[in-house]
């Protein structure tokens, strides 16, 4: 089974390196192409560019940053969808919305080629370590026949349903993220207004019942005031306003994300787009 990669940024550089590493034969492209230097440097096969990575693999897999990327990517005269062979499968991992993800699987069915959206929760280290969540949506058979791949680089594949499903899914999570982010900067930041110790602050917060558990692997980052990025900051902003884009789609109300994702907009605002998203935490304390 020959298997290509598109989308070698921070989370598909080190999924892809997994499939190699797993014994895979891969190709794969970048639009940068120093990304995938230690790729090429560890057996992948470089391609100049999307359509040429699509036209002879079974497989292909995307990791792009937002449904823009991908449309302008996959669709159209010059998109890869056309240039896929018959049969083959696309297991998109981009994080985007459920009715994108249901237009592409529509389009790629009038190519005969099968779409799985495969969205992953985990960050850096877990794409790292072949840890992630995939969260997919599609057809089951599909997912039985790449579920060696998903293996090597995830940990737990759940499958949620039809088209669009796995979107849903991711969505809710980095939801669920963004706010938690927000709740906890926000009582931390007029913690340390009101003089309480920020160490003693951070302790009993991240103690509390109330507080995410997922918060605790960012109190390094807040205390060193390093926000490197494994999550940038842009990205959570999109997908919460993806989150709301859904929500106007179905005639839903999201007043707490529509708040929040302005939040996160302001950050970007000031520079903060590509740093860490818990650098939400620097735009509210200052
Ligand atoms: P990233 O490092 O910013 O990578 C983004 C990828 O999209 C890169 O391959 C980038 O190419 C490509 N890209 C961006 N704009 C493009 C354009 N105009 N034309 C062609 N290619 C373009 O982001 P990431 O963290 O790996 O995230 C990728 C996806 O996974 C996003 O949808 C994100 O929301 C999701 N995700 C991220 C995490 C995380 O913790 N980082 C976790 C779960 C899901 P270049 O290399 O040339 O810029």
């Amino acid at each position: 089974m020959k298997v290509g990669f598109i989308g070698l940024g921070i989370m598909g550089s080190r999924m892809a390196m997994n499939l190699l590493k797993g014994g895979h034969k891969l190709v794969i492209f970048n639009r940068t192409k120093e990304k995938a230097i230690d790729l090429i440097k560890a057996g992948a096969i470089w391609e100049d560019s999307a359509v040429a990575v699509a036209g002879q693999v079974d497989v292909l897999i995307t990791m792009l940053e937002n449904p823009a990327v991908v449309e302008k990517m996959a669709v159209g005269e010059s998109g890869f969808i056309k240039a896929m062979k018959d049969k083959a499968i696309w297991i998109d991992c981009s994080t985007v919305n459920p009715s994108f993800s249901v237009m592409l699987s529509e389009l790629a069915t009038l190519r005969n080629v099968s779409f799985l959206d495969a969205p992953v929760s985990g960050s850096k280290m877990p794409a790292e370590k072949g840890e992630l969540i995939f969260l997919v949506g599609g057809n089951v058979d599909d997912l039985e026949k790449v579920t060696p791949l998903l293996d090597l680089m995830g940990s737990k594949i759940i499958h949620v349903g039809d088209h669009g499903k796995g979107a849903a899914m991711k969505l809710m999570i980095n939801q669920m993220l963004g706010q938690s982010m927000l709740a906890f900067s926000e009582s931390l930041s007029l913690g340390m207004a009101m003089g309480l110790d920020k160490t003693q602050a951070m302790d009993v917060l991240l103690e509390s019942a109330v507080s995410a558990p997922i918060l605790k692997a960012f109190r390094a980052r807040i205390e060193d005031e390093d926000y490197t990025p494994n999550f940038p900051l842009k990205h959570l902003q999109k997908d919460l306003q993806l989150f709301t884009d859904t929500a106007y789609e179905l005639d839903k109300a999201t007043p707490l994300t529509n708040t929040a994702k302005e939040v996160y907009a302001m950050a970007k605002q000031q520079g903060m787009a590509d740093l860490d998203f818990a650098a939400v935490f620097k735009l509210l304390s200052t």
